[in-house]
């Protein structure tokens, strides 16, 4: 059972429905008649991006992008890496960047920058969570679920080692998970 190596829970199941809903009903509203496409950083993004675009009353594209940056399992490095790239011309489109957890802001700076180059429309950033004091690079998100403190944390599309993605909370581990690795 995942639930034994959670020493504490950030945000609940039923915290994290709330604020997807509200953040669907405020992207309807902003981007009502514009057809955005919406991009979902690969792998961590993917519970939070399933759920928010089917808060979102609009019409909408998806695709996915799957970058790595390089580091160790719990800090990027800032040297970002495409691992696949988008399958959509972005020239033009309205673009909604989805992510799961801004920390140093390295990854987007790199995407942002990327896609503005593409000359994209419009770029805005929606994650689920915010580490502020993390921030190495000036980054901030159009849209945020949750502010965290400067904590790893796991679940919702978070994974420690691939693991926990699944968890349907925000929550941290015990020591001895990471003691045990
Ligand atoms: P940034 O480039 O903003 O430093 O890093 C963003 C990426 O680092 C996230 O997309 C995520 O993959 C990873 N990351 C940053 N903080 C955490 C955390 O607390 N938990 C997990 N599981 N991943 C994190």
């Amino acid at each position: 059972m995942l639930e034994k190596d959670i020493e504490k829970v950030f945000y609940s199941k039923e915290q994290l429905n709330e604020r997807v809903t509200a953040l669907g009903a405020q992207i309807s509203a902003d981007y009502a008649g514009k057809n955005p496409l919406v991009v979902g950083v690969l792998k961590g993004a993917v519970p939070f991006l399933a759920d928010l675009t089917r808060a979102i009353n609009i019409h909408l594209e998806m695709d996915f992008m799957d970058v790595s940056s390089y580091g160790s399992a719990t800090v990027s490095s800032g040297e970002v890496r495409i691992l696949k790239d988008l399958d959509t011309n972005v020239e033009g489109r309205h673009i909604i960047l989805v992510e799961d957890i801004i920390d140093s802001g390295r990854t987007l700076k790199y995407l942002v920058d990327m896609l503005k180059h593409r000359k994209a429309a419009s770029v805005k950033i929606v994650t689920m969570l915010d580490k502020p004091e993390g921030r190495v690079v000036e980054m901030e998100a159009d849209y945020v679920g949750f502010d965290v403190p400067n904590e790893f944390v796991v679940g919702y599309g978070l994974d420690y080692a691939e693991s926990y993605r699944n968890l349907p909370y925000i929550g941290v581990l015990k020591p001895e998970i990471y003691e045990n690795a």
